[in-house]
C-alpha cells in the first residue's frame, strides 16, 4: 500500500515525486512506499498551518475539544483496521496494538479535549499597588512534532492531542519505519471536522523531511521522541533559533527487586517490564538488580517463565514476542548480546534469531536474559531497546541505589518492596523522571511524563503538555 503526506486537509504526494520502501517486519517483504518528503514539502505543510493558524487559535475550547473527542471515538470505532495496520508496520503482536497502541492513542485525544476545557491561568492581585497581573497562555504559533517507531500512533498523538487542543498548527512526522498509522489518522481528523490544517503529516527520512521540521526559521517549538543522539542534534539545531523544546529520550531503566516484595506479582510483572513490545519500549526495565538472598530463586524462576515466552507471527493470538521493527535493529540487537558475551556477560536463556514458519524472512529473536557482574559492561551501560535484560545482585540498599543511578540515562525505575521507607528513600535518591513502586507502566495521564539527565529535558502528560504548547504572558493593569 502506497500512502501519501496529508497536507490542508488533502492527500499529496510529495512534491518531487520520490518514494522509499517499506517493510513488514514480521516477513521482511517490502510491502508498500512512502513518500520521501523534502524541503519543499515541510514548506508546503508550514504554509497550510499558518493559514489555519489564526481561525483554529480562535476557535471556542469548547469547539476543539469536540473535535478531539470526536477524534478520539472514531479512532476507536476504527479499532481492528489501525490495530491490524499498526501491527503490520511495527512487528508488534496484533494483540497488544488492540489491547494498549490504539486505544491509548484514543485515550490521548480524549484526554486533551477534556483538559483544554479545565486549563486555567493564574491571577495576581498587587495587593497596596493597586495593580492586578494576570496571566495569559497563548499557543505558540506552528509547532513541530516527532516521534519514533516503537509505539508509532501512541506517541505521535500524544504530541497532537496537546499541541492542538492548545491552539497550535502542527507539522508532524511519524518514523519513516512505521509511517502507517499517522497515515491513516488524517482521514479520521477529516472525518472529525479537523479543520483543514491544524494538523499536516508529512512521511519521510529523519535526516532529510525531520531535519527540516528542525530547521525550518517559523516552527516555533519542537516536541520530539527518540533516541538520545538524535535529541542532542536537535538541541544543537533548535537552540541558536531559541525554539521551545522538549526532548523524551533514551532510557536504561534499572528494576529493583528486594526480598520483602511480593514475589509471585513482582516476577509475573518483571516478565512483562522486560519484553513487552519485544523490549521495544523507553520504559523496559533492562537491568534487572535483585537482593542477594533471592537472587538464585529469582533467577531460576525468570529465566523458566521467559522460555515459555512465544515467539511468532504478530497476528498469531498466542504470540508473545512478535518481530523486532527492522533487520538493522535486529542486527544492532544481536551485536548487542555480543558485547556482552565479550565483556563477560553469560547468557542464561535466548540469544538467537527466531525462524518463524511461514516468515523464514521475519526480524525475529529469542528474549534473552544475560547475567552479568559489573554495572559498568556496555550492555548495561547502553540502550539496547530489544528482547534483552540483565541480572545482577546486589547485598545493600545503598548499593543498589548506587547501581540504580549509576548510569548517564534517568528515565524509570521500577522497585519492589514492602518497606515504606525504603520506598521512600529509594523514590527520593533515584535520579529518574518516573518512579514505579510495586507496578511498572501504570499510566494516568494527568501526571508528568518525561526523564533526566541523558533522557531528555521537559515534561510531557497533563498540563504540563498544555504549558509547554503554550507561552505564558504576564498582564499587569494598574488601576
Ligand atoms: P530516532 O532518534 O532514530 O528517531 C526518532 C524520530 O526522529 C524519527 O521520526 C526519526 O525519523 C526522526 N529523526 C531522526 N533524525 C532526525 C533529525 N536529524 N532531525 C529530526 N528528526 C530526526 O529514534 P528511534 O525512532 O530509533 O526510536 C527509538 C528511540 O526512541 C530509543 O532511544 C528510545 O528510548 C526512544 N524513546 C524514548 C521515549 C521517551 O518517552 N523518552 C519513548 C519511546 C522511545 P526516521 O525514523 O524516519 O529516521
Amino acid at each position: 500500500m502506497n500512502i501519501q503526506n496529508y497536507i490542508n486537509g488533502e492527500f499529496v504526494n510529495p512534491v518531487n515525486g520520490g518514494f522509499i520502501d517499506n517493510y513488514n517486519p514480521a516477513n521482511g517483504e517490502i510491502y508498500g512506499q512512502i513518500p520521501n518528503s523534502s524541503l519543499e514539502d515541510i514548506e508546503l505543510a508550514y504554509n497550510s498551518a499558518k493559514s489555519a493558524f489564526k481561525q483554529w487559535s480562535n476557535t471556542a475550547l469548547e469547539e476543539r475539544s469536540r473535535i478531539l473527542i470526536r477524534i478520539s471515538e472514531l479512532l476507536e470505532a476504527n479499532l481492528e483496521r489501525f490495530a491490524l495496520a499498526e501491527s503490520k508496520d511495527n512487528g508488534k503482536p496484533l494483540s497488544l496494538a488492540k489491547q494498549i497502541d490504539i486505544p491509548r492513542a484514543a485515550s490521548n485525544f480524549r484526554f486533551f479535549g477534556n483538559a483544554i476545557t479545565q486549563f486555567a491561568s493564574e491571577s495576581h492581585e498587587s495587593v497596596g499597588l493597586n495593580a492586578v497581573n494576570f496571566t495569559v497562555r497563548q499557543p505558540l504559533g506552528v509547532v513541530g512534532c516527532i516521534s519514533p517507531w516503537n509505539l508509532p500512533l501512541y506517541l505521535f498523538t500524544w504530541k497532537i492531542a496537546p499541541a492542538i487542543a492548545a491552539g497550535n498548527c502542527v507539522v508532524a512526522k511519524p518514523s519513516e519505519v512505521t509511517p502507517m498509522t499517522a497515515y491513516l489518522l488524517g482521514e479520521i481528523c477529516t472525518e472529525a471536522g479537523l479543520p483543514n490544517g491544524v494538523l499536516n503529516i508529512v512521511h519521510g527520512l529523519g535526516t532529510t523531511t525531520g531535519q527540516a521540521i528542525v530547521e525550518h526559521p517559523h516552527i516555533k517549538a519542537i516536541s520530539f521522541t527518540g533516541g538520545t543522539a538524535t535529541g542532542a542534534h536537535i538541541a544543537r539545531v533548535a537552540a541558536p533559533m531559541f525554539k521551545k523544546l522538549s526532548l523524551e529520550l533514551g532510557g536504561k531503566n534499572p528494576n529493583i527487586i528486594f526480598a520483602d516484595c511480593d514475589y509471585d506479582k513482582m516476577l509475573e510483572t518483571t516478565v512483562r517490564s522486560s519484553f513487552a513490545n519485544q523490549g521495544q519500549i523507553c520504559l523496559c526495565g533492562s537491568r534487572i538488580f535483585v537482593e542477594e538472598t533471592i537472587y538464585e530463586r529469582f533467577k531460576a524462576d525468570f529465566v523458566q517463565k521467559v522460555k515459555q515466552l512465544k515467539v511468532g507471527h504478530p497476528s498469531d493470538n498466542s504470540t508473545n514476542i512478535g518481530a523486532l521493527v527492522s533487520k538493522p535493529h535486529l542486527e544492532k540487537v544481536e551485536g548487542y548480546i555480543k558485547i556482552a558475551e565479550d565483556e563477560g556477560g553469560k547468557v542464561l536463556c535466548g540469544g538467537l534469531e527466531v525462524t518463524v514458519p511461514n516468515y523464514e524472512n521475519g526480524y525475529y529473536l529469542q528474549p534473552t536474559v544475560i547475567e552479568v557482574e559489573d554495572n559498568s559492561c556496555r550492555i548495561n551501560q547502553e540502550e539496547v531497546f530489544g528482547p534483552v535484560v540483565t541480572i545482577m545482585s546486589f547485598k545493600t540498599d545503598k548499593e543498589a541505589l548506587s547501581l540504580a543511578n549509576d548510569v548517564k540515562y534517568g528515565l524509570s525505575a521500577t522497585l519492589w518492596t514492602n518497606n515504606l521507607n525504603r520506598t521512600m528513600q529509594f523514590s527520593q535518591q533515584l535520579q529518574t523522571g518516573i518512579v514505579w513502586v510495586n507496578t511498572w507502566m501504570m499510566r494516568d495521564l494527568r501526571t508528568p511524563f518525561g526523564g533526566v539527565k541523558a533522557s531528555g529535558v521537559g515534561r510531557e502528560g497533563g498540563f504540563e503538555a498544555l504549558r509547554f504548547f503554550t507561552e505564558a504572558k504576564n498582564i499587569c493593569i494598574k488601576y
